[in-house]
């Protein structure tokens, strides 16, 4: 079988790999010349998504490059604890949530898709597609064209496959929020520990890495940031601003010493439809979920229908059998991932009363009600190191 993957991402380099160790022959057409070097900040991933790389084979390329986070702590815009539970996992689990530089995480999967023998192609912008009886043909720009038998959308939130596969799906929106991140040096931080505190202008998350931390300022506002001719240094200059009354906050972005392109946050409605023909849409182009598991999804979701078009006889049969298998979990993610939303963008009055019922909540119920995120992924295929 020759599969065309649009969109060389997690979710579109994680195919192609599931793909080609399936023995399908996948090309990927990726529109940026290098996307792994210019996708910004850092990325965690959850138990659920490093069981998903396991059964890739890239668990511990990801693990090297990254950093173990055991813990998740919870502080108030006071800088009072709220909470403190196992990072991205269950207590019980060995493996630990990681978090590395998202370009890393591209990097990894492409390499590994490449060796594995999938075809990458650079500089080529997917713009349409038509379908035969017996196959599917992609056009980019330029003219050029390619034919298979089946076309994978993994073009992230902005996608065009979405549209064409699904022409009554939304357009995303923005979220009411908007995240700057950086990399500040010669703070000290307790290694281990993702940090995220509910501040008064926005949540802000920081963690050590190796000898740096690095922060990323969710920062709550009505209407979408203008962007243009702003400098790194104002964009820091207004997070010191915003910050100015927290102390930990206030030090480490002081101590900053790089700041990553601002990245504006969207909310796209539920997708009805992933499928159409021989075309199918994974990871943020079928549905950007946030709650900290969008890599993870996307993960997931590469080895479901690499699982799907191994086992079934027709495209038709496995595109149903992606879709039914994968559909329930996504919708799951989408509510938790509008509470989250809703928890970084709460008033200082909803703030405190939030932090009241979370310090209440999250000894009790905390690890129950998240059990079902890290236990239900798919079921690797070659993986051994899932338990370190
Ligand atoms: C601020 C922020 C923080 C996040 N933090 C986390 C986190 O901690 N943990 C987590 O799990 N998730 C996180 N996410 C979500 C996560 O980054 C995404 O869910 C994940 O990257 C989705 O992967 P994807 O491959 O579907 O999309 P993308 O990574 O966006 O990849 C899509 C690819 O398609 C290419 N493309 C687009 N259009 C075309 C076209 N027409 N032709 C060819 N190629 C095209 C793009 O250039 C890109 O390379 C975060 C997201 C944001 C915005």
């Amino acid at each position: 079988m020759r599969v065309i993957v649009i969109g060389g991402g997690v979710a579109g380099a994680a195919t192609a790999l599931a793909m080609q160790q399936r023995g399908m022959q996948t090309t990927v057409y990726e529109a940026y010349p290098d996307p792994a070097g210019s996708v910004g900040s850092f990325v965690s991933l959850a138990v659920n998504g490093l069981r998903g790389l396991d059964g890739l084979g890239c668990l511990e390329s990801v693990q090297a490059a990254g950093h173990d986070i055991a813990r998740q702590r919870m502080w108030s815009a006071a800088g009072k604890p709220i909470g403190d539970v196992p990072r991205g996992r269950l207590s019980g689990d060995d493996l630990h949530s990681v978090t590395l530089m998202r370009g890393d995480l591209v990097g990894i999967l492409r390499e590994a898709a490449r060796s594995a023998g999938a075809d990458l192609r650079l500089g080529e912008r997917f713009t349409g597609f038509t379908e035969t009886g017996s196959g599917i043909t992609a056009e980019f720009e330029g003219g050029h064209r390619d034919s298979a038998d089946l076309l994978v959308g993994a073009d992230g939130i902005w996608s065009t496959a979405r549209g064409l596969v699904d022409p009554t799906a939304g357009r995303p929106e923005y979220a009411g929020l908007y995240s700057v991140s950086g990399v500040a040096e010669g703070v000290e931080v307790e290694p281990g520990a993702f940090n995220l505190t509910f501040g008064r202008n926005g949540a802000f998350i920081h963690l050590a890495a190796g000898g740096e931390v690095w922060w990323s300022a969710q920062i709550a506002a009505p209407a979408e940031p203008e962007r243009g001719g702003v400098t790194n240094e104002e964009w820091q200059r207004r997070c010191a601003a915003l910050y100015a009354g927290e102390a930990v906050q206030s030090a480490i972005i002081a101590a900053t010493e790089r700041i990553h392109s601002p990245v504006i946050m969207h909310v796209l409605d539920p997708v009805s439809t992933w499928r159409r023909g021989r075309a199918v849409l994974v990871g943020d182009a079928a549905h950007p979920v946030g709650a900290g598991q969008g890599a993870s999804a996307a993960i997931e979701d590469a080895i479901a229908l690499a699982e799907a078009v191994a086992a079934a006889s027709t495209v038709e049969d496995a595109l149903r059998s992606y879709e039914a298998r994968r559909q329930p979990r996504v919708r799951k993610l989408l509510r938790l991932a509008d509470d989250n939303r809703g928890a970084k963008q709460a008033g200082p009055v909803k703030q405190r009363l939030q932090a009241t019922m979370m310090r209440l909540f999250i000894p009790l119920f905390y690890e129950k009600a998240t059990a079902w995120l890290y236990d239900d992924g798919p079921k690797s295929q070659a993986g051994t190191n899932s338990r370190r």
